[in-house]
């Protein structure tokens, strides 16, 4: 029954949070060894003693569990960042419109050596970006694919090889925005990346949790990203950060700060454990919640007759603007998603979409919504 499959079970629950039971314990796998934890300090870019560093897979960097992303990144906010001892910064030039990049520009002068950049994309301006952050090297080239075709493109490898060769990135990474469970197990399969950057809300870290262990025993590191979409109360998201962060596979959790504040509150709970009555509050809230949360599976568009970036849409109405106040981010990837009038016109609620939805999402009522939103936004 649709029903059912719109709740987590209770039963998977209970398994995967019981060590939480148990005072707080670590959950099933999870051990300090695997992360690398507690390395040396003299080992650790930009080492500070509240973060909390764990090896990202197999690159053998040490880098911090909090980690910057890039959208709507503020240079005061950066560099008060890099002072509580982050070491990782995800960019692209896109963010923003270019804005983004240019406050990180800020933010690094005279300290580009003290943190990892991971770069989605602009593969063919690589030199832009190198003169722009006054660097030789990116570290973490991230390929940014929604399918597994394009996951396990060859062109992949030889634009990264010719980079590599050149002294210009280290290493490769996948992030996605759609179909991201199946993106993410064709990379493990694949076994080319170096690290991956999966949408990991709760309902996708739940549904993703065996790819994770397996991308971990391939010496993958996980940088979670839209970890809190989708939940708007501040208890809960902290509760949910210690949770990924008791993940054996989850490396680094990758969020967008917009002040100090936000930042510190995330800071101070690394070293907190996650206790038995907040993983119970999260499988509460996540029940409560899970009609209104999508995990970018990308269901629903398989079956869309007129081909519409379903996910994208929503994700720019719910998360960047709803949820984050980000009228620009969301304009700019519902543009990004490029679906014309004529997609939207011959949209008639056909509501094959939601009948394929593991959430049960009322997706033609959100759709409805975002698109009112971006008509009056743009008129
Ligand atoms: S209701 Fe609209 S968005 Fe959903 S499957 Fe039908 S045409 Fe696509
Ligand atoms: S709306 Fe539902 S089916 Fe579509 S991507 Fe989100 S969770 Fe998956």
């Amino acid at each position: 029954m649709k029903q059912n499959r719109n709740l987590i079970s209770r039963r998977s629950f209970m398994k995967t949070s019981a060590a939480a039971f148990t005072a707080g314990g670590l959950l099933p796998g999870m051990d300090a060894d695997k992360h690398g934890s507690d390395p040396n300090p003299g080992d650790i870019r930009n080492y500070h003693p509240d973060m909390v560093y764990r090896k990202l897979g197999n690159t053998g960097l040490y880098v911090s569990v909090i980690s910057l992303g890039g959208i709507g990144l503020i240079r005061q906010v950066a560099s008060y960042a890099l002072d509580r001892g982050v070491n990782l910064i995800h960019m692209s030039t896109s963010y923003n419109h270019g804005k983004a990049i240019r406050e990180l520009k800020e933010a690094l002068k005279g300290k580009r050596q003290r943190v990892y950049i991971a770069l989605k994309d602009t593969f063919d301006r690589i030199e832009d970006v190198l003169n722009i952050l006054g660097t030789d090297s990116i570290d973490i080239l991230m390929f940014n694919r929604h399918s597994e075709e394009k996951v396990s493109d060859p062109k992949i490898r030889d634009m990264f090889e010719n980079l590599k060769n050149q002294g210009k990135v280290r290493f490769a990474g996948l992030t996605s925005h759609d179909q991201v469970k199946a993106c993410v197990a064709r990379a493990v399969r694949d076994g080319f990346y170096h690290v991956l950057q999966p949408v990991l809300n709760q309902p996708a870290l739940e549904a993703m949790d065996l790819d994770l262990r397996d991308a971990m025993d391939k010496g993958m590191g996980v940088m979670a990203m839209k970890s809190m979409k989708g939940m708007e109360d501040r208890e809960m998201q902290v509760a949910y950060l210690k949770k990924l962060l008791k993940h054996p596979a989850v490396t680094t959790v990758n969020k967008a700060f917009p002040d100090f504040e936000s930042l510190d509150l995330y800071i101070r709970s690394v070293r907190e454990v996650l206790t038995g009555a907040e993983d119970f509050s999260l499988y509460q809230y996540a029940q409560r919640n899970r009609a209104r949360n999508c995990m970018m599976c990308g269901e629903c568009e398989k079956v869309c007759p007129q081909g519409l970036g379903i996910s994208t849409i929503l994700r720019s109405k719910t998360y960047y603007h709803d949820q984050l106040g980000d009228r620009e981010t969301a304009l700019s990837a519902m543009a990004e998603a490029s679906f014309s009038r004529a997609q939207l016109e011959g949209c008639r609620g056909c509501a094959r979409c939601e009948r394929v939805c593991p959430n049960g999402i009322r997706i033609t009522e959100m759709l409805a919504d975002a698109l009112e939103f971006q008509d009056g936004s743009c008129a």
